[in-house]
């Protein structure tokens, strides 16, 4: 995609009205409707599975399978969980009334769509970070902007051109662009933001939110840490974390940025991630089908000077670049500090660091030293071991003895915590951040005459009855009766003794 076919700035004011329009005809609010559209993403994603496989390919050099599992199969996944939950999902939800005085009321939220709603996505997963947080916008009955990432332009070309085929474009609508494009869309006013990329731009994302008071989730980075303790096991651990780290080439939010290893694991741990990637990628990753690319010369440029900055004898396996091709070669660095220069940021890469630590608690004051993670992995076979990092440590998700298998599980949230991010998706949590919980109270009228003791002028009965409706009866039988008894006079004399009293009215 180049410039020239990104969507004009001055059309998007337009957009995001007739969308806003649209919203209040109601046509997304109707429960059939949302479930057809859902159909309609499926569809998408069943008809389009190998044009959605190629432009992956073209962009990240992604296997086939690692586009199935990683981008396209969650996305079906989750509209057929919405479809078959949505009519219990919009259901009304009834309060346990806490005020004797609304005890004859009805008292429920109502789930409500917000209105237009916001969907920025990242080039790493293009098709999964996108359309997933859409499938909660729909099934929650919302308006939907989808503003696909430009850097993995030939996905965003693809899903600009022939997603709309597939969803109600009076509905839906896709704007394309970069910087220019997303900071004019900020500009206008949505009722939610959903944004997946970097801090730097969520920091944007928020202060232009702020301006419209429009709740955002960010879905954000940062260094997730993998624990590796004295009793791992080496085999097991080396095979998912290796899968894990070199998934998509090291470019996913939670891949494991660096290892914080038990000192006594670290010489087999090191044979078997070398024996590890043999056997995933064979002796020269460079000619394996099953190994992506970097996606752009930015990226590899960044990549490329944090490998330049390490001392050449700690880079014990791969190491090898080559830029014409986007190819930085599986790598381990070993040992390093917590000040090494891969500490400072988010790697995001096919670049793995390994800490040296004497014990489990060097490692936790090393991660508590930093910005809370997206996520924590850690290798233990005693439970009380991992039990231990998990109390003292926090992170936006956790996974033991494996990598990255969290986020495919749908029923589990899914977001960070603090600078990693702040709000959680995937399954009912989709559908929730996307939808308005509306407090609804329906009064009695036939309770007037016990509701009226509410009424001016004030007096002793009107005092004793409402003392009991909004505290209710004390505990203790005696005490029980005694208020009974109070609250029947007041009532008696609020009733009918007094000539200001209801009765009059
Ligand atoms: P990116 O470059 O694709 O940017 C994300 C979106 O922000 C794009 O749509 C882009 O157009 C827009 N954008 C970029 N600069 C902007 C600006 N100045 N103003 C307004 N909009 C702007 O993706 P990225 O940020 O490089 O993504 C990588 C980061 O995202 C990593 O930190 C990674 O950990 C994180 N990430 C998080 C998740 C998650 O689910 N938590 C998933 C993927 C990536």
């Amino acid at each position: 995609m180049t410039g020239t076919t990104y969507t004009s700035i001055d059309t998007i004011p337009s957009i995001v009205n007739t969308l806003r329009m649209q919203f209040n005809t109601g046509l997304t609010k109707d429960i059939q409707f949302r479930k057809e559209q859902l159909k309609n993403l499926i569809r998408f994603c069943n008809e389009n599975n190998d044009a959605l496989c190629k432009a992956l390919w073209s962009d990240l050099r992604k296997h086939v399978i690692e586009c199935d599992v990683g981008e396209i199969s969650p996305i079906v996944d989750e509209c057929q969980f919405m479809i078959k939950n949505l009519d219990k999902f919009c259901k009304p939800v009834h309060t346990n009334k806490r005020f004797l005085m609304n005890a004859t009321d009805k008292t429920y939220t109502r789930k409500e769509a917000k209105g237009v709603v916001l969907v920025i996505g990242a080039w790493n997963y293009p098709v999964n970070l996108l359309l997933m947080p859409v499938v909660g916008a729909i099934a929650a009955g919302n308006c939907v902007l989808l503003k696909p990432s430009e850097v993995s332009r030939h996905t965003a070309e693809f899903i600009a051109t022939v997603l709309p085929k597939y969803l109600d474009p009076r509905a839906y609508a896709v704007v394309t662009g970069g910087v220019p494009e997303t900071t004019s869309l900020l500009e206008n006013r949505f009722d939610h933001i959903f944004y997946t990329g970097n801090g730097q731009v969520g920091k944007i994302v928020m202060t232009a939110a702020a301006k419209h008071l429009t709740p955002v989730t960010l879905e954000l980075g940062g260094k997730s840490p993998a624990f590796i303790t004295e009793d791992a096991d080496v085999n097991i651990t080396a095979h998912r974390l290796m899968w894990g780290k070199f998934f998509n080439n090291g470019q996913t939010c939670v891949a494991p940025d660096y290892v914080l290893c038990h000192k006594s694991k670290l010489e087999p741990l090191l044979k078997a991630f070398q024996d590890t990637l043999i056997e995933y990628y064979g002796k020269d990753p460079h000619i394996s089908e099953s190994y992506g690319r970097i996606v752009s010369t930015r990226q590899f440029d960044r990549l490329k000077e944090l490998l330049d900055n390490c001392d050449p004898s700690t880079v014990v396996i791969g190491g090898q670049t080559d830029r014409e091709d986007l190819y930085i070669a599986p790598t381990i660095v070993s040992p390093i500090t917590p000040e090494h220069v891969l500490m400072q940021e988010e790697i995001f890469g096919p670049i793995l660091p390994i800490i040296p630590v004497d014990n489990m608690d060097e490692a936790i004051n090393i991660v508590n030293n930093r910005d809370h993670p997206l996520a924590l992995y850690v290798f233990a076979s005693a439970k009380y071991k991992y039990n231990k990092i998990l109390d003292k440590t926090s992170s936006g998700g956790v996974l033991i003895n494996d990598i990255l298998m969290h986020l495919q599980e749908l029923s589990l949230p899914f977001g960070g915590v603090g600078p990693s991010g702040s709000g959680s998706y995937h399954g009912e949590k989709s559908f929730d951040i996307f939808t308005h919980s509306r407090s609804t109270m329906v009064k009695d009228l036939m309770a007037e005459p016990i509701a009226a003791c509410r009424y001016p002028p004030y007096n002793e009965d009107k005092e004793k009855m409402l003392k009991v409706l909004v505290y209710g009866f004390p505990t203790g039988i005696g005490a029980k009766f005694s208020t009974l008894g109070s609250f029947c006079g007041a009532f008696w004399n609020f009733m009918f003794k007094k000539p200001e009293s209801y009765s009059k009215l």
